[in-house]
């Protein structure tokens, strides 16, 4: 399959034809070359016995992500000492969590961001100063040395594992919760007035 791909790319074929015209950020990897995009090296690790105890659905959601064009975000950090104990869903501030702009990000969104940070993030926090569909403020533990560690990072490169479409009401957490495997919302999508 690969081999047979790669011909298509080595032909010479206009990128019109390689990628879905309109969508570019379904852009599939092979326009990019397999080995490169991001997102190899944690589907690898996520395929080793070392990841035994990763949830499925992060191996599910990478698969399909390598598929997706990465994009650059801007990238702050913050733990319960700067930014309160309690998110906007209802959740305890903690690794694994980050704020994002809610014009543009749903809660339970989830994204993988690259270095320095490489970690998965889902979006189950707003803030003030979080604006703009490229700004993730994230938590990498409850240190406040580590945030401050990060400071601010610009051009730091990202891929969309899972985009819940923007709401104004945030509810709570359903317990347990997992993005779901396929979704419907488009991956970038104007921005919505904030509703109360
Ligand atoms: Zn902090």
């Amino acid at each position: 399959m690969t081999i047979a791909l790669l011909a298509i790319v080595a032909s010479g074929a206009p990128a019109a034809e390689v990628g879905s015209a309109g969508d570019a950020d379904r852009m599939p990897h092979f326009g990019r070359s397999a080995s490169r995009h991001p997102l190899v090296r944690l589907r690898d690790y996520l395929n080793s016995p070392a990841a035994a105890t990763q949830p499925g659905w992060k191996r599910a959601l990478v698969e399909i992500a390598l598929n997706r064009k990465p994009r650059y975000a801007r990238i702050t950090s913050y733990c319960p000492r700067c930014g309160g104990s309690g998110t906007r869903w209802g959740s305890r501030t903690r690794a694994g969590i980050c704020a994002a702009d809610p014009s543009y990000w749903g809660p339970g969104s989830v994204v993988w961001i690259g270095p320095p940070i490489n970690q998965t993030f889902t979006v189950e926090d707003t803030g003030g100063a979080v604006k703009g569909e490229n700004h993730f403020d994230v938590c990498v533990g409850t240190s406040h040395a580590a945030c401050r560690n990060i400071g601010v990072r610009r051009n730091v490169e990202y891929v969309v594992l899972y985009k819940a479409a923007p709401r104004s009401r945030w509810g709570r957490r359903p317990s347990g919760y997992k993005p779901p495997l396929a979704f419907d919302a488009p991956l970038f999508m104007p921005r919505v007035p904030e509703g109360r």
